[in-house]
């Protein structure tokens, strides 16, 4: 038979679906793949309950409900005071991934290169790849991850296209602060680029720390495409529903991809996000209250065991280093020896690279139960001190 396109064919099965199904093979506890094990707020799984039974079940409008973009809007002057008009700025789309699949290839053109920073979640790469990128990497180095200015800016060149970013940073825990965002607005004016902005994870930031939109700098707001989801904030990572801001032209170049990806969300899920945006705020800030404590716990914890473990400032993600341990394989192997022998699975952070580099480091998510982070820990010190 003929072959199928050989970009896709040459990626595995994510990491994410792996290690977990590791996990269930070995009934394990799971802090590798990251979702909460406790849902979000019952008022909007209520309003979930009404929208379906009121009949919200047939095909929304194709950018969104009028409701939900209307709260988007309003979240984004809320908490950082960018004024959009919801009915050309804002889409809403199913889960960030394909808010991002539809950036991509809405702007792409084989050839063009993309900038990336690495470790980078997974489906960057292949998208970027699929649509017609070069990709050009640009490596963020443990423990601080701080951006390194000269290399960024040598990754870009007159045919770039965009840069796609992650802040606050999965698996890094990084929260890009405001000198750094401006170096990366002036090269994106520079040449003339586009910036993807996931910034999924922007309620989930910690120690007062604020997080700030690449969007709402100097001359980003014709250029920058800011991403959210209801997934991460509302802590309900199956419903997939994401959002995407942008300027009225740039939006309409990617509500094209949208409406032939999958032209629109459940508009039942619609409505239960816009009222959780709407009256959950409470919830959503007191999340990171939350796991911040958890992310103290943890860090304490694995620091006892005598992991090295890296500083986390936002996200429900702890890197650490597992060599002061006497361990000398790989972290891929660490993953599948913790996961077998001591019951406990995480992630190993080399996965989150396109071409592995750093491969002593592993990722724990930390948004589960106390009780759960702790029989975690009780199995791992148990397993090392043995
Ligand atoms: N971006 C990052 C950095 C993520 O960690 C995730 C997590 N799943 C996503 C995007 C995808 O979000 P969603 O589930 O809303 O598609
Ligand atoms: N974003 C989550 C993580 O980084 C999981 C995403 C997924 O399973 N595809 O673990």
């Amino acid at each position: 038979m003929k072959p199928a396109n050989s970009i896709l064919a040459s990626f595995g099965t994510t990491v994410f679906e792996v290690m977990t199904r590791l996990a269930i093979e070995h009934q394990t506890i799971n802090l590798g793949q990251g979702f909460p094990d406790e849902d979000g707020p019952d008022s909007i799984k209520a309003m979930l309950d009404t929208a379906t039974r009121e009949g919200s079940n047939q095909y929304p409008p194709m950018l969104g409900i009028p409701e939900l973009r209307q709260a988007i809007a309003a979240h984004n002057k809320r908490f950082h005071g960018l004024d959009v008009d919801w009915r050309t700025q804002v889409m809403v789309t199913t889960g960030a991934t394909e808010a991002l699949a539809a950036s991509i290839l809405a702007l792409i053109e084989p050839g063009d290169e993309a900038v990336v920073f690495e470790p980078l979640y997974d489906s960057y790469v292949p998208m970027l790849r699929r649509a017609g990128a070069e990709v050009k990497f640009v490596r963020l180095q443990p423990p601080r991850w701080a951006l390194p200015r000269e290399e960024l800016a040598a990754a870009f060149s007159p045919r770039t296209k965009l840069i796609l970013m992650n802040t606050p940073m999965n698996p890094t825990g990084k929260v890009f602060d405001h000198g750094e965002l401006g170096y990366i607005a002036e090269l994106v004016q520079k040449y003339d680029t586009y910036a993807i902005c996931d910034e999924v994870y922007e309620h989930l930031i910690f120690d007062g720390v604020k997080h700030i939109p690449l969007i709402t700098l100097p001359g980003m707001a014709e250029r920058a495409i800011r991403i959210g989801s209801a997934g991460k904030t509302f802590s309900m990572t199956s419903w997939k529903v994401g959002f995407l801001t942008a300027a009225p032209r740039l939006l309409s170049l990617i509500a094209k991809a949208h409406q032939f990806l999958v032209f629109t969300t459940a508009s039942n899920l619609q409505r239960a996000v816009a009222h959780g945006l709407d009256h959950e705020q409470a919830w959503y800030t007191n999340l990171a209250v939350d796991l911040q404590r958890k992310r103290d716990l943890l860090q304490t914890a694995l620091t006892g065991i005598g992991f090295d473990v890296m500083p986390c400032g936002a996200t429900y993600f702890m890197n650490a280093d597992y060599r002061p341990l006497g361990f000398d394989g790989t972290d891929v192997d660490f993953c599948r020896h913790v996961t077998i022998e001591a019951g406990v699975t995480v992630l190993p952070v080399s996965a989150l690279y396109a071409t592995p580099d750093v491969d002593h480091l592993v990722r724990f998510c930390f948004c589960k139960k106390d009780a759960v982070l702790q029989g975690a820990v009780d199995r791992l010190r148990a397993f090392f001190a043995s």
